[in-house]
């Protein structure tokens, strides 16, 4: 049913069209939003102030045929829209909206003549009086209006041996059809346009890559291995659709390998995955924080920034894909010793604990990720015993004696040395797949921060701050994206005892 907001939205569109290029982006200003409709899409800027990112009050004017009358006295600015009203008032994070208040993260901000509100103004003020769906996307920085349907769809790919399971969620959820056209398979949706955030293939003998087709189309490649598929759709979150996807590998012979039989449908199907281990709580780590930079690039990032986003990424990426908890030891700018670093993950009982750094070096050329366990070697003897000595048999009240684990807690590491071994080639091999390696990238190391932590535990250096082209790249969110999905996927591979296993060994005799 096309309103009157969506009939203008056409003119105040082509208008826009011109008016975006007067709003020049500064050389770091964030890419603006596109608002998309069914007449297409336009860009619509955005200024940051104070941290705040801000649209223009008169783009938004343009855009959605609002009026704009400032109180030169009172300092305010009246918005209106369909004969209804919306007071702004400098200083003040509050918004009167058609008679109701609603609250902004910050206030409006001025230069020169011009008004700038922040960005979820869109959804909170404006999206309550414009008569027609208005909504704004965050992440994929969109502004969708009116009817025009353009479901979210996540996806990733869970790399499973003889098969790769690849999940598409989707909000809301939107009618569509899968079938195979020649070496691909195509998932269309019955919609506009999709928002869609892709995987890259962790399963290339099955998937060759995943791409946007047309509009609303998804094409999934295969790959040589490929024999067969089958598809089922799961109940989503909030009104939402899974699609699962599972691509089964042809056997040496050539035919089909069996296909496992199929799981009830309220549950994502097992397959063959074996549950080797349970993964419940994953620690992250961001290194440095407050006080302690950490690292800082010739153009002034500071490691602890680095570290703080690629571990919220990270947090969001683990607890979205496999339903495990995460903590994170800062969730702020804020100092926290080595060795509490290590108790939070204890006292949680993480299954695993990831330390995120960035590296520094004298020289500016050096780059590359690097991946961390704990050497014990610098602990002498008794790191040894704790990793696999003998047991003490102690005496016990009313007589006996009982075996007790005597490990000093600052020893803790020691008995998880192989397990961290495993997770960081697992992780090395997973980051190597996606991201520039330093020549060393797997090594051993006394860090403080995993001595003491009670579960299999790595470090990251995800590159060198002080290599220019690195810093750009680590501040990126294209570069903290691939750390992030190497990181996932290893932990998939270690959750499903699919790491990578130790060289064949070598004799390291004690010097
Ligand atoms: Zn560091």
């Amino acid at each position: 049913m096309p309103t009157r907001l969506a009939r203008a939205l056409p003119v105040a569109l082509l208008v826009a069209l011109f008016t975006g290029a007067s709003a020049a982006q500064a050389p770091q200003s964030p890419a603006p939003y596109t608002v998309v409709s069914r007449d297409g899409r336009r860009p619509l800027p955005t200024r940051t102030f104070d941290g705040q990112e801000m649209f223009a009050v008169d783009d938004l004017a343009r855009l959605f045929t609002l009026s704009i009358k400032e109180d030169t006295i009172a300092g305010g600015l009246t918005i209106g829209v369909r004969g209804q009203s919306i007071l702004l008032s400098p200083n003040q994070e509050i918004a009167s909206v058609a008679g109701r208040l609603i609250s902004l993260p910050a206030p409006p901000a001025r230069d020169g003549g011009a008004w700038f509100v922040p960005v979820d103004f869109v959804s909170r003020a404006l999206g309550i009086v414009a008569g027609t769906p208005i909504e704004l996307r965050k992440p994929s920085r969109l502004i969708v209006t009116g009817d025009f349907r353009m479901p979210r769809v996540g996806g990733r790919i869970e790399p499973l041996g003889a098969i790769a399971r690849l999940t598409f969620d989707v909000a809301p959820s939107t009618p569509h059809t899968i079938a195979q056209d020649g070496n691909r398979l195509l998932l269309r949706f019955e919609a506009d346009a999709i928002d869609a955030a892709l995987p890259t293939t962790s399963a290339p003998e099955l998937i060759a890559a995943v791409r946007l087709e047309g509009t609303a189309g998804i094409s999934i490649e295969l790959g040589p291995r490929y024999a067969s598929f089958r598809a089922s759709d799961l109940p989503g979150d909030r009104g939402g659709v899974r699609i699962v996807i599972e691509i089964i590998a042809k056997t040496t012979e050539g035919t089909p390998a069996p296909i496992p039989p199929t799981a009830p449908t309220d549950t994502p199907p097992l397959l063959d995955l074996v549950p080797v281990g349970t993964l419940r709580t994953v620690v992250i780590d961001p290194g440095h924080g407050g006080a302690e930079d950490g690292a800082r690039g010739p153009s002034g990032t500071a490691e602890k920034a680095v570290t703080i986003q690629v571990a919220r990424r990270l947090k969001a990426a683990l607890e979205g894909r496999l339903g495990v908890r995460v903590i994170l030891t800062r969730e702020g700018d804020s100092a926290v010793g080595l060795d509490e670093r290590a108790a939070l993950a204890n006292n949680n009982k993480a299954d695993l604990f990831i330390s995120l750094h960035a590296n520094a070096s004298v020289r500016p050329a050096a780059a590359g990720a690097e991946v961390f366990y704990l050497s014990l070697e610098e602990y002498g003897d008794e790191a040894q015993r704790a990793a696999g000595g003998p047991r003490e048999a102690l005496p016990v009240f009313g007589g006996g004696v009982r075996d007790i684990e005597v490990v000093p807690w600052r020893m803790a590491q020691a008995k998880y040395i192989d397990q961290s071994g495993t997770f960081a080639r697992t992780v090395e091999a997973s980051l190597r797949s996606r991201l520039p390696m330093s020549p060393r990238a797997l090594m051993q190391a006394p860090f403080r921060v995993l001595v003491g932590a009670n579960m299999p535990a790595v470090l990251v250096e995800m590159g060198f701050m002080t290599n220019p082209a690195q810093e750009t790249q680590l501040a990126s969110e294209a570069y903290q994206t691939d750390v992030v999905e190497g990181l996932v996927e290893a932990v998939i591979q270690f959750r499903d005892g699919r790491g990578v296993p130790a060289p064949a060994p070598v004799q390291s005799e004690r010097r």
